[in-house]
């Protein structure tokens, strides 16, 4: 561990431009649980479908009320030490873009400014209407599914109203996805945090970036599906592992 921390460090040091991107391992030490670890929300339920949520009122419910069960802890979250290393290390000039699966928030609540976070699956602070675009707080349609029991179509347009995140079977936001690109392209060091890497199109960033040239890290708890790929894999929990390299607590 020691060894391949200064190793990281060591990497670090010789990067021009490194960039790091996070799945939802980052943030289980913040209290929100990831999706494929033993203990993650998957072991208990199977994720929605966007398809089912267009078509079904019945998994629009579900969805909703998910969603609204699991809002406390997603509120309750902090950034954790992983997040605040990361945070440094943009606010040093070495990491030059935050490309993240997470939809919690928590990068621009440790300071990563807005403009360094390309968001891949959107955000779930917010609701909006899938067919007009029109933005809802997550509160009031909260208020509005406890007094009525469902939360309402668009009030613009009569569309459905969904969290502004992107579920499985949903187009991947496009000019993220550019931006997420690029980004990578020009990376010379690709830093994985928390992500099993088994969800395409979002696992193939890494890959990009070895073919680039640029040195790959992951850091994980358990085996990834491109760790035969990197060029330093870390078995081990990411805020011990980047507050260790960082120098951050
Ligand atoms: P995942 O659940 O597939 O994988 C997370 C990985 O992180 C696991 O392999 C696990 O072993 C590892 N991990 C967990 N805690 C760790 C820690 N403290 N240190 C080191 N490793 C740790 O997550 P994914 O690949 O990001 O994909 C799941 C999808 O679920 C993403 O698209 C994301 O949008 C969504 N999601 C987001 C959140 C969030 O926003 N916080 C939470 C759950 C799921
Ligand atoms: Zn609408």
């Amino acid at each position: 561990m020691k060894h391949d921390i200064a190793t990281l460090q060591a990497m670090l040091a010789a990067s021009q431009r490194a960039v790091v991107f996070t799945g939802a391992g980052i943030s289980t030490e913040s209290g929100i649980p990831d999706f494929r670890s033993p203990t993650g929300m998957w072991a208990k339920v199977k994720p929605i479908m966007f398809q089912d949520y267009v078509a079904s009122a019945a998994w629009r419910a579900e969805a909703w009320k998910r969603k609204f069960e699991h809002e406390h802890t997603m509120r309750a979250a902090q950034p954790n030490r992983g997040h605040r290393a990361v945070a440094r290390l943009v606010r040093e000039g070495k990491v030059a873009a935050v490309i993240t699966q997470n939809i919690d928030g928590l990068h621009q609540a440790s300071g990563v400014p807005d403009a360094k976070v390309i968001e891949l699956h959107g955000n779930a602070t917010y609701a909006h209407c899938l067919d007009c675009g029109e933005r809802y707080e997550i509160d009031a349609l909260r208020a509005a599914w406890e007094r009525d029991g469902v939360v309402h179509d668009c009030l613009k347009c009569e569309g459905i109203i969904k969290t502004a995140t992107i579920s499985f079977g949903q187009a991947m936001p496009e000019a993220q996805m550019l931006r997420a690109q690029q980004e990578t392209m020009a990376a010379d060091l690709f830093i994985v945090l928390g992500s099993s890497l088994v969800v395409y199109p979002a696992a193939s960033f890494p890959e990009v970036a070895r073919r680039k040239g640029a040195r790959l890290v992951i850091v994980n708890n358990e085996p990834t599906g491109l760790d035969d790929m990197a060029d330093l894999v870390i078995h081990h929990g990411i805020g011990d592992v980047m507050g260790g390299a960082v120098g951050v607590n």
